[in-house]
């Protein structure tokens, strides 16, 4: 008998500004048994962030440490810092048939999907460039030379959207999780995760 298929891996990103945040938190309050890929990262907590919730907060040495061992799905350097994404939580989620959402930077999504060409790769962009500052600037979170460097970085960094599967204008993120929420859907729905269900069928007992 077929197998039942492995969890669904969710890969949201997009420029740093466009909201992949606000959309993630809104996707996991509406899918609770979803898996979570919480990232290492060397750059300091913000007010308010969790070690463990918002990221594993960890030195530069532990970082590398674990990059030498390939314990890291993907990883990057991003405005002077490491990000990187814990491999053994996706894969044992994804194996047991949980879904997984990551959360990450352009870069490191073109990682992932070198390694995981069935992932739904979804890019979310701001309905403008001049929203797009408008937002880096309201979240008063970083300095002046850092919010620079995320403004200019992402008008080059939109032209990557024809790696994804899916574009969605981030204008009210309650909508753009929403139309996640909608493609999530489809995808659940494609012969490669169903077609089990045609084998339980035609092998049904009656
Ligand atoms: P922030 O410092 O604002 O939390 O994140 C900076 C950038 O790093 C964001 O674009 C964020 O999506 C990205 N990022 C977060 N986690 C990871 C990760 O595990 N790997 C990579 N490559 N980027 C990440």
């Amino acid at each position: 008998m077929a197998k039942k298929p492995e969890g669904l891996l969710i890969v949201v990103s997009g420029p740093s500004g466009a909201g992949k945040g606000t959309i993630c938190e809104i996707l996991r309050e509406k899918l609770p048994e979803m898996g979570y890929s919480v990232s290492v990262t060397t750059r300091a907590p913000r007010s308010g962030e969790k070690d463990g919730s918002s990221y594993f907060f960890k030195s530069t040495y532990e970082v590398k440490g674990m990059i030498r061992r390939d314990e890291l799905l993907e990883y990057a350097e991003v405005y002077g810092n490491y990000y990187g994404t814990p491999k053994k939580y996706v894969l044992d989620q994804l194996r047991e048939g949980r879904d997984v959402l990551i959360e990450i930077d352009i870069q490191g999504a073109l990682q992932i999907k070198k390694r995981f060409p069935e992932g739904v790769f979804i890019f979310i962009v701001p309905p403008s460039l001049k929203e797009l500052s408008a937002r880096i600037y309201k979240r008063r979170t970083d300095s002046e030379e850092v919010i620079r460097k995320r403004l200019s970085s992402a008008a080059a960094e939109l032209e990557y959207a024809a790696e994804y599967d899916y574009i969605i204008v981030n204008d009210v993120a309650e909508k753009a999780a929403g139309k996640v929420l909608t493609v999530l859907d489809a995808e659940r729905y494609r012969v490669a995760r169903t077609y089990f269900i045609i084998d339980e069928i035609c092998h049904e007992k009656g």
